[in-house]
């Protein structure tokens, strides 16, 4: 067991798993009684236990339990929470000036982040971005750009796509339970289309990239209108629908459909952005080159920031005060940012993320061999998955992918699952874990799957 959190800095908290209480503790329980008062039942958590410290591979809650992090806050703190550069430049923007509206009087570090945003999403064109508040908020606003510039009004977004919880993005989410169930009407002009997912593609993965992609343009050609289309946005590996991976020569096919047709790519890479694949984004495992890019979570270590990226002539098509907010691109947020996106370089986190996929992969294709009730493992770098079936049939097994994560939990390994069908278990750790916690990490999670 390494006694620091590791290069990430952070916190100085023990990397090391422990347990004092039961999980949750008595102090997690008097609080949750508390929140059950007092926030809204529409609030859920994964877990039941309250947060104290975290950093490296380690979230310690209020009862002095230390569990290890397989979550990263869903995909947030890649670089470790609370991590030294972020903390070092929010700390400094702090005590300068906290807020004066990037719309009123603008400041450097907005300037600075659309400048890394530049540099660092795929495609070597000129570039520009808006800094908004959440990645909900991103989608939404790279619709509006898309239209704007096309002068069309379609949506074209995939099953098992997810993209946020506002009225627009909503509609663009594919699962109905939880996220849209009686939130409905929903926005129209949106049309879902089916996405090339090999494990359940029904002639079998072997032409499920083809068969997929022309289903795709069958569908915009004939039902919705190439001339009425103005985005197609797409997870690169779909995140809340299971980490699903297009079958290979999908996204390119999409692309290449896109450009033909003036159709404006949107890859939403809120979720795959910012070295969690093993890439800065996920669309360069194929070398696309969206037109627009939208993130978040990842790119400010855990503070509130996300923004579109895209090529210079679209982004600037909107007349100038029809995109912002009173907040986007906060000051502190954009300080953090510039200090996660200097951990990550210095870091080589896309490497780390890599080197997380080589150690677990292996790990959890192994648990598969061993354990019928996982139907396929799947993912890239640090976002990897196992979809639960019952064994020899690809029927989805919610009630033992709760199960599992629930086990694990108990053992204080902070385990999320996701999926469609509620049957996918998820890994997201931090990208500065230790390598001893990740394997006792996995060591958790086979136990799990044996004791079921
Ligand atoms: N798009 C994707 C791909 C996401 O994973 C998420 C969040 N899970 C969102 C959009 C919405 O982001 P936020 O929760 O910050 O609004």
């Amino acid at each position: 067991m390494s006694a620091t959190p590791g290069p990430s800095g952070g916190p100085s908290l023990p990397q090391e798993r422990r347990l004092v209480t039961e999980i949750p503790g008595p102090v997690s329980r008097e609080l949750m009684e508390r929140k059950l008062a007092t926030v809204a039942a529409g609030v859920g958590s994964v877990l039941p236990v309250f947060a104290r410290r975290a950093g490296g591979g380690i979230a310690e809650d209020v009862d002095g339990n230390a569990l290890i992090d397989f979550g990263s806050g869903i995909a947030v703190t890649g670089v470790g929470n609370s991590a030294d550069a972020g903390v070092r430049r929010a700390a400094e923007q702090l005590g300068r000036f906290t807020h004066t509206c990037a719309m009123v009087t603008p400041y450097e570090g907005y300037v600075e982040v659309c400048e890394e945003l530049a540099r660092l999403t795929p495609g070597d064109h000129a570039k520009k971005s808006v800094l908004v508040n959440s990645g909900a908020e991103a989608v939404e606003n790279a619709v509006k750009i898309a239209r704007y510039h096309t002068g069309r009004q379609a949506v074209v977004v995939f099953e098992h796509g997810y993209h946020g919880r506002t009225n627009l993005t909503m509609a663009l989410t594919a699962k109905n339970m939880p996220y849209k169930h009686g939130f409905g009407p929903f926005a129209p002009e949106i049309h879902r289309v089916p996405v090339a997912y090999p494990f359940r593609w029904l002639t079998g993965p072997g032409n499920c990239a083809e068969e997929a992609a022309a289903l795709v343009a069958d569908r915009i050609t004939k039902e919705i209108g190439v001339a009425n289309t103005a985005a197609i946005v797409i997870e690169p590996v779909l995140g809340e629908g299971g980490f699903i991976v297009p079958a290979r020569g999908f996204l390119p096919r999409l692309a290449a459909f896109a450009k033909e047709h003036g159709i404006v790519l949107v890859a939403d890479e809120i979720q795959t952005g910012f070295c969690r694949t093993g890439h800065w984004f996920a669309c360069e495992d194929e070398g696309i080159v969206p037109d627009l890019i939208t993130t978040a979570k990842g790119i400010a270590g855990g503070l509130p920031l996300a923004a579109v990226t895209g090529r210079a002539e679209i982004m600037d098509a909107v007349h100038a005060g029809g995109l912002g907010g009173t907040y986007g691109g906060n000051p502190v947020a954009c300080a953090a940012a510039l200090g996660a996106i200097e951990t990550m370089r210095d870091l080589d986190l896309p490497a780390r993320a890599r080197r997380i996929e080589e150690i677990a992969k292996p790990r959890l294709l192994a648990m598969a061999a061993r354990h019928p009730v996982i139907g396929e493992v799947r993912g890239r770098g640090a976002m990897l998955a196992a979809e639960l079936v019952r064994p020899g049939t690809k029927e989805p097994d919610p009630a033992t992918t709760a199960a599992v994560a629930a086990a694990c939990h108990r053992e204080g390994l902070i385990g999320l699952t996701a999926g469609t069908y509620g049957n996918v278990l998820r890994f997201l750790p931090p990208l500065v874990i230790g390598e001893d916690l990740l394997t006792e990490g996995l060591d958790i999670l086979e136990d799990a799957l044996t004791g079921l």
